[in-house]
């Protein structure tokens, strides 16, 4: 494996106290979303649109193992707490031509991308905007493309308006070998739903949504859920987890909210630390006493014994850090040494990418070449959704053991009791998963541990300097 060489920036070691100390004061940045400010943090590595495809090549060249993605961009409003590469209003009659082109970028990367399907998510925006014939197309020639390792399968979102609604979409999906679906509950406060414009998916339409749901046949069924909003009573987080419980789900994915690149991110200075972890202590009293169960940290919470509650994809994404390729507007591609985001991922806006498939090149916005810190920190980042970081696989990935790339950092959750060891991996205490937004810091990247060192506290993102302020580039995770 050849990673790129690290910057000045990317050379520094940097004081784990200090480090851990910004990480907790920027809680609202330092979470599982790596990078931070792509701008300042990944411009080095950032590898011109001359060399993409030659540098893509060659990262994908030998994978024999990976995951797919596949990102539907539609969505009938945009919610106010989305971060994710959504479409607006106009392009919501699209959605055939889009589906043709995500067909069309699937041939292109074929040629460069091969290996074993773990895992294949259908991710949005919101997929069952999208006729149903259209989602059993594009699985059949995901499998037609590639082969299937032991234990692969496929999942969809949903929003419960849809599921309500549509039953026979729901049956489709079945059909087509789709085995999973997630719906989106988020919150179930009347006045919060509104100012997170998501009127017209509330409470009311849940039972119905379920039972169609339910009689389709499907059996693993998540909601998911959010809490971390100014303006989010404890109160009214205990009734949407009360109400979650009550629709059965078989999972329950709690997201506490980002705040990073959304529209109410002028809200997030509001959010204090203290409720936040007072609504992840309720969440996990409630659920336990439901009969959920998760690791300190973890955040899908599962009732099936020996069923993680994760899809295939994230699953092999969190623990081995698999490889995964992301087809469609803005999404987000990883191999064992690059970080790509498909066109569209800045703009939000359709046209370049159906230029770019429509012309036959890989519609690659951004492509970045990295050095190992970066990648282990990516690694590291998506790992702590399960709250541990697994140490064979990190040895495997990166040809070094996790004691060795970070003696100083584990000395110190270790000796504060943030983090212990099991067999298979080091994991969070729950003092630890209080302490999240500190303990990942610990595993950044120091260009990126120094964007948290040097981001004062202000009272508002527009009040910071133009250098560290958040981007309005790509994010996620
Ligand atoms: S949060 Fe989900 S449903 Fe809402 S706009 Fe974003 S992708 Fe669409």
């Amino acid at each position: 494996m050849t990673w790129a060489a690290p910057s000045a920036a990317d050379r520094e070691r940097l004081a784990p106290d200090e480090v851990f100390a910004a990480g907790e004061r920027n809680h609202h940045v330092s979470n599982t979303a790596y990078p931070i400010a792509h701008d300042l943090t990944w411009g080095p590595y950032r590898v011109p649109r001359v060399e993409q495809r030659t540098v893509a090549e060659l990262a994908w060249r030998g994978i024999d193992d990976l995951c797919l993605y596949a990102h539907i961009p539609f969505c009938e409003v945009r919610c106010a707490f989305c971060e994710y590469t959504v479409v607006g209003q106009k392009e919501l009659d699209r959605t055939e031509a889009y589906m043709d082109r995500l067909e069309r970028e699937l041939e292109l990367w074929a040629p460069l991308v091969s290996g074993r399907l773990h895992g294949f998510d259908i991710g949005g925006g919101t997929p069952a905007f999208v006729a149903a014939p259209r989602i059993a197309r594009l699985v059949e020639k995901a499998h037609r493309t590639f082969a299937r390792a032991p234990g692969y399968g496929v999942s969809i979102e949903t929003t419960p308006k849809i599921a309500a609604a549509e039953p026979a979409k729901m049956r489709a999906y079945l059909d087509a070998g789709i085995e999973r679906i997630s719906m989106g509950v988020q919150v179930i406060q009347p006045d919060l739903l509104r100012v997170l414009n998501r009127s017209g998916n509330g409470a009311d339409l849940h039972r119905r949504a379920v039972d169609n749901i339910r009689a389709a046949g499907f059996r693993r069924f998540n909601v998911d859920l959010m809490y971390g909003f100014a303006d989010q009573s404890i109160d009214s987080w205990r009734a949407t987890l009360e109400h979650a419980v009550a629709l059965g789900p078989e999972y329950v994915t709690l997201y506490r909210m980002r705040y990073k690149l959304t529209r109410i991110s002028h809200q997030a200075e509001r959010v204090r630390l203290d409720e936040v972890r007072a609504q992840a202590t309720l969440a996990k009293e409630l659920l336990t006493e439901a009969g959920y169960s998760a690791s300190p940290g973890k955040n899908t919470y599962s009732r099936v014994p020996g069923d993680v509650g994760t899809s295939e994809y994230l699953t092999k994404r969190v623990i081995e850090g698999m490889p995964y390729l992301g087809l469609g507007l803005g999404a987000q591609s990883f191999t064992h040494t690059t970080i790509s985001y498909a066109d569209g991922a800045v703009g939000k806006n359709l046209l370049p990418y159906l230029r770019s498939v429509d012309a036959g090149r890989l519609p690659l916005q951004d492509l970045y070449d990295l050095p190992r810190t970066h990648m282990m920190a990516k690694f590291v980042a998506v790992s702590f959704y399960f709250g541990e970081i697994d140490r064979a696989a990190f040895a495997a990935k990166f040809g070094v053991t996790l004691d060795d790339a970070f003696p100083d950092e584990l000395a110190f959750v270790r000796s504060r009791g943030l983090m212990v060891d099991d067999r298979r991996a080091l994991g969070l205490t729950p003092e630890g998963a209080r302490h999240f937004n500190g303990v990942i810091a610990l595993f950044f990247a120091p260009s990126v541990q120094r964007y948290l060192l040097e981001r004062p506290l202000v009272a508002a993102e527009e009040d910071l300097p133009d250098h560290l302020r958040l981007p309005l580039a790509v994010g996620g995770d």
